[in-house]
């Protein structure tokens, strides 16, 4: 499959992801936006905290802020990144709809997963059969009967890994939105899929046995992966083997935005307090200029030429 070269790839389209991309774009890089704009915590946001504007809405903000990256020629693509792996001398991303594409250097910019579920059972049986991370533990329940809850990618995206795993695994969906491609490929893997219910309380005692759905079904599991959201941070940083901050929530990055992996950068609320949008568009506009003399660099020393002294 082809698979299209860019300089900079950004994960994220929020405050903090769109910034990047004006800033990287501005350095003529060729830059791709991943993300849905809808699903920034902006979105909801009525904004009275940020220099210059009064008041505005944030779904205005995305919507200003898309075009104005767009009129410096960064290309935007409204889906989410399942996985990233080095590949050679770029980082190959595979989006949801199994398009892949090739970064010399990456932003990340995903927010944070607020995807607490809710349910009753939740908190007092986490880490006893209920986790928030399919890759990080979806290996200790190998040969057993799984379920996980969700309606986007992150949820469709951990089902399908599970299945090289777990003996059954069942797609807890109050509603399913994820690409076609990913929806026909849930349909036709062997995953059960329970679309319009919802989890009424995650049982047992002293380890997870089994789920009650809102439709009156009883799912026998002994692991309940919850995945509200798109694909997060945990499993995209623990594919690169990235530092988390002292919190274990955030990724670390230094005063260039850089993260422990060589031409990975972070920006916004993913690396931190506070969350607050002035901070995301500021991390972002550095993580920009980061990213674009990166990969800048990275075609440079491919050629035998020795970089300019850093900006
Ligand atoms: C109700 C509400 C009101 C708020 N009001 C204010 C305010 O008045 N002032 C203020 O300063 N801040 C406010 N905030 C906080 C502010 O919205 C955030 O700090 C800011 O949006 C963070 O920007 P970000 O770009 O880091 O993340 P987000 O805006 O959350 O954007 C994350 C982006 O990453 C994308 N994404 C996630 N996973 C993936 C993936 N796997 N692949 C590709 N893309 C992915 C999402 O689709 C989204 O586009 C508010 C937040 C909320 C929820």
């Amino acid at each position: 499959m082809d698979k299209p070269i860019y300089d900079v790839v950004i994960l994220g389209s929020g405050p903090a992801g769109l910034q990047a991309a004006i800033h990287a774009s501005r350095k003529k890089t060729r830059v791709l936006i991943l993300g849905r704009v809808g699903k920034s915590s902006l979105a909801w946001a009525h904004v009275e905290n940020f220099l210059g504007l009064v008041r505005t809405t944030g779904e205005q903000m995305l919507a200003t802020g898309l075009e104005q990256a767009r009129s410096f020629g960064a290309e935007i693509l409204e889906e989410d990144a399942l996985s990233i792996a080095p590949n050679g001398l770029c980082l190959g991303i595979e989006t949801e709809s199994g398009r892949h594409v090739c970064a010399r250097s990456l932003v990340i910019a995903t927010g944070t997963t607020r995807n607490r579920l809710g349910a009753p059972g939740e908190k007092e049986l986490l880490g006893r059969g209920v986790s928030y991370c399919v890759d990080c533990d979806g290996g200790f329940f190998r040969g057993e009967d799984v379920a996980v809850v969700g309606g986007q990618s992150a949820a469709a995206g951990g089902a399908l890994t599970l299945l090289g795993l777990a003996r059954t695994v069942h797609l807890v969906a109050q509603k399913l939105e994820v690409s076609p491609t990913l929806r026909d490929k849930l349909v036709n893997s062997g995953v059960i899929l329970h679309e319009g219910a919802k989890v009424e309380a995650i049982e047992g005692a002293t380890q997870v046995t089994g789920l009650t759905l809102s439709n009156g079904t009883r799912l026998a599991v002994a692991g309940v992966f919850i995945e509200l959201g798109a694909k997060g941070v945990l499993e995209l940083a623990a594919a690169l083997g990235l530092t988390l901050d002292d919190t274990m929530k955030y990724i670390q990055t230094d005063k260039k935005q850089a993260t422990s992996a060589p031409g990975v950068f972070a920006a916004g609320d993913i690396t931190g307090p506070p969350l607050q949008m002035a901070k995301a568009v500021g991390e972002g506009c550095v993580a920009g200029i980061s990213a674009a003399t990166y990969a800048k660099n990275q075609k440079l020393a491919q050629e035998g030429v020795t970089p300019p002294d850093e900006e």
